[in-house]
């Protein structure tokens, strides 16, 4: 393609109008009449200077020569002027036409690259100013008021040493202006870089932090700076974060140092290098001992292989670093070591430093051999416990199933939980049928007379209600087949943790047999009682009976001795005397019978009896046998009983007169009489020191003719002591005795003592 000249009839078509309005560069047209028209460019410029005079656009200085190009102009010459553009610092080239009759003015700036640099700074929000080699500001950017708190204004023409700045360094010592980057790179024509400073921000009357970087200019070739160009960062967010980021990791070691017995740290190749104070303090090694793999001396031979294994391992991947071993302290002693390192990296991931700690895992240890113990100590316990059950279930379950006793269990709504095979024999139940039925419905509804039994009126309901043991002994139960079953039982509650009624066991005794036997014992006494009676009225009635013909003996003996006692021969006068003997003794013993027999406790009247009475009567009775043989009696019976006088004066004669009469040959017989109370009783003992009686007859003598000596030795018929034990206990008391050949005799009863 070729391309047309600017005289070249197509561009002359071209309405002017159109490209000088387009054209960025600043353009005006000026007539001869003085008349200005400016394009959209121009219009904007002038709109910055807020002056109606075009050449405001221009630094004065230029204007004259301006002027004199314009004059030439409408005179038909074209000129180019070198002008200096208000605001700019880089020079402008003004081209002045002729142009139909006017003046044509084409404004070029070149842009000073300080200018681009300015904006350029702006739009990364740093601030930048220029300073003249006196420091006077000379140029700012928007970013520097907005950094400095401080209008264009304000900083346009104030230098670095107005007393006005305020700045400080880090440590918060004050930075003077002469110490200024800028100030510094001026005199010293070197770049100051990221100078850390704090300036104070009047809006916000607080610190700002910046980091200054200060580039002198000169000119090629010259000693001097021309200009100095400072650029600035407010950093004060980025410290407050680091400052942020510093406490927060002085708190994380810190941390890590209070939950480690020691925190080092290794260079990204491994290397392990003083100082390391915690691991100094701990192993006593010194930096020469443990630098390199030194540290590698201080753990358990037996350790040392895996460790360094591992460490190699993460040193290589640059992972986790975790393994454990055994350190030796300074003391000697080796202490069990959790041991984990971290990779430490930069923002840009480059490994930096590991970062390790050592815990102390003995703690650790003891805490989960003494949680083994525990275990171990538990899980014996609780076995011992399942045995423990286990032996008492089967003990139980044994119980239940042997017990001859039918054994139910009960819950609180009185439904059989449980009955043993003796329950459901007794009842005639299976075990199956009996759980699960309320027990009262089902063999408890009635009573024995065959009237319903309420529930509220039954034992069972009841302690199920107030939780009393009731024990019951005569009742009966409803046997399967309809019959009633006799029975006694216990009913017992059950309680739970709360210790509240949770329901009872019943343990149940089938009484048939017993009552069948308690029938059959009655019977038996009924017969007793029966032949006793008929044998007391035989003894009676035959005693009665033998009286007359024994009677009329006795006369016609008495008769025959006095009419020929002397006049027959000597023998018939001894055969008389033995006929007289025996009638004698026959008569003794008939009335000793009928004594015995009449003696019933149908006529028995039992009124307080004080014995002192009693013994008086007695004394009275033996007097006899006292005044001859020199004998004694002697009494010491406070006591009162409930009885009949004249029985028991015959019961005490009795004794008394056997201690008398049983006495040891050549010797005097002394009889003593005691009482005692001994609850509702009165115990009495006669004693005597007589020849005493073989424990082999102390029962046979209370029986009726019993007698251990022969007539001519010691008289009597045997009748005496039965008659005492049948006045005993007709009385309701006991007779017994103690005693043994030549120690005497003791003769024990007891009787009713008078209720107090
Ligand atoms: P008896 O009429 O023989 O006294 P008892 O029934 O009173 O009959 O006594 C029976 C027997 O018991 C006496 O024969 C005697 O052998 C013996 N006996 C009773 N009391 C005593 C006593 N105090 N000392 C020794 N023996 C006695």
């Amino acid at each position: 393609m070729t391309l047309p000249d600017a005289g070249s009839a197509a561009f002359q078509t071209l309405d002017a109008a159109a490209l000088l309005a387009a054209l960025p560069d600043p353009v005006a047209y000026l007539t001869a009449g003085g008349q200005v028209t400016l394009n959209r460019a121009a219009q904007a410029r002038m709109a910055q200077t807020g002056s109606g005079d075009w050449t405001a656009l221009f630094q004065p200085g230029s204007v004259p020569a301006i002027q004199d190009a314009v004059q030439a102009a409408l005179r038909g010459e074209t000129r180019q002027v070198t002008v200096q553009v208000v605001d700019t610092v880089a020079p402008g080239l003004l081209t002045v036409a002729s142009a139909s009759g006017g003046a044509l003015l084409h404004l070029h700036v070149a842009r000073d690259p300080l200018e681009v640099a300015l904006e350029l700074m702006d739009g990364l929000g740093l601030g930048m100013t220029v300073q003249a080699p006196d420091t006077r500001i000379l140029l700012v950017n928007d970013a520097a008021t907005r950094i400095l708190g401080l209008t264009r204004e304000q900083l346009t023409g104030r230098d670095s040493m107005d007393p006005e700045w305020r700045a400080i360094h880090p440590d918060g010592t004050d930075f003077p202006g002469e110490t200024h980057p800028s100030m510094q790179a001026l005199r010293t024509l070197q770049v100051q870089r990221e100078v850390p400073m704090g300036v104070y921000h009047p809006q916000e009357q607080d610190w700002r932090w910046l980091q200054v970087t200060a580039i002198p200019r000169r000119a090629p070739g010259a000693t001097q700076a021309k200009q100095v160009t400072t650029v600035f960062a407010d950093i004060t967010e980025k410290q407050a974060m680091q400052t942020e980021m510093r406490r927060r990791e002085r708190r994380y070691r810190s941390l890590v140092r209070a939950t480690s017995q020691i925190v080092w740290d290794a260079f990204p190749d491994g290397d392990f290098q003083p100082p390391q104070a915690d691991w100094e303090a701990f192993t006593g090694q010194s930096p020469a001992q443990y630098r390199g793999v030194g540290w590698l001396d201080a753990l358990h031979p037996d350790d040392r292989a895996h460790t360094i294994a591992d460490w190699q391992r993460a040193v290589r991947d640059g992972d986790l670093y975790s393994t454990e071993h055994r350190l030796r302290r300074a003391d000697g002693q080796y202490v069990p070591m959790q041991v984990r390192a971290v990779p430490v990296t930069d923002e840009r991931g480059r490994l930096v430093e590991w970062v390790g700690t050592h815990s102390d895992l003995s703690a650790i240890r003891e805490a989960e051999q003494a949680l083994r113990a525990l275990n171990a100590e538990l899980e014996g316990r609780v076995q011992q416990r399942t045995e423990d059950l286990a032996r008492v279930t089967r003990f139980s379950t044994l119980l239940l199933t042997a017990a001859g006793e039918g054994i139910f269990g009960l819950d609180a709504r009185g439904i059989t939980t449980f009955a043993n095979p003796a329950a459901a024999r007794m009842l005639g139940y299976s075990i199956e049928r009996m759980i699960g039925q309320p027990q009262h419905d089902l063999v408890h509804h009635h009573h024995e007379d065959g009237a319903p039994y309420p529930l509220a009126d039954c034992p069972i309901h009841q302690t199920l209600l107030d939780g009393q043991t009731r024990r019951v002994e005569r009742d009966v139960m409803w046997h399967a087949q309809g019959h009633a079953v006799p029975v006694a039982y216990v009913v017992t509650p059950t309680h739970d943790e709360q210790g509240q009624t949770s329901g009872a066991v019943v343990m149940v005794q089938d009484i048939t047999e017993r009552i069948r036997a308690q029938g059959q014992l009655q019977d038996l006494i009924e017969d007793l009682e029966r032949s006793n009676q008929d044998l007391e009225q035989f003894a009676y009635v035959a005693s009665h009976d033998l009286q007359e013909p024994l009677r009329t003996i006795g006369s016609y003996t008495e008769l025959l001795a006095r009419r020929y006692q002397g006049q027959l021969d000597p023998r018939a006068d001894q055969y008389l005397h033995f006929m007289q003997d025996a009638v004698d003794r026959m008569r003794s013993l008939i009335q000793d019978l009928l004594g015995f027999a009449r003696l019933s406790r149908a006529d028995l009247t039992l009124t307080p009896t004080p014995l002192g009475d009693l013994m008086r009567s007695v004394q009275q009775n033996v007097q006899g046998t006292l005044d001859a043989d020199g004998s004694s009696l002697t009494w010491d019976t406070p006591d009162q009983v409930m009885g009949q006088a004249s029985l028991l004066t015959q019961l005490l004669t009795n004794l008394v007169s056997n201690g008398l009469k049983f006495h040891r040959p050549g010797e005097t017989a002394h009889v003593q009489v005691t009482s005692r109370r001994e609850g509702d009783m009165i115990h009495m003992q006669v004693r005597d020191n007589g020849i005493g009686i073989p424990p082999e007859y102390h029962a046979r003598i209370f029986e009726i003719f019993q007698r251990l000596h022969r007539r001519e030795t010691y008289a009597g018929n045997g009748m005496g002591l039965a008659i005492c034990r049948k006045i005993t206990e007709h009385h309701g008391g006991r007779i017994w005795l103690d005693s043994s050949p030549d120690l005497g005799s003791t003769f024990h009863l007891t009787l009713p003592a008078v209720p107090s």
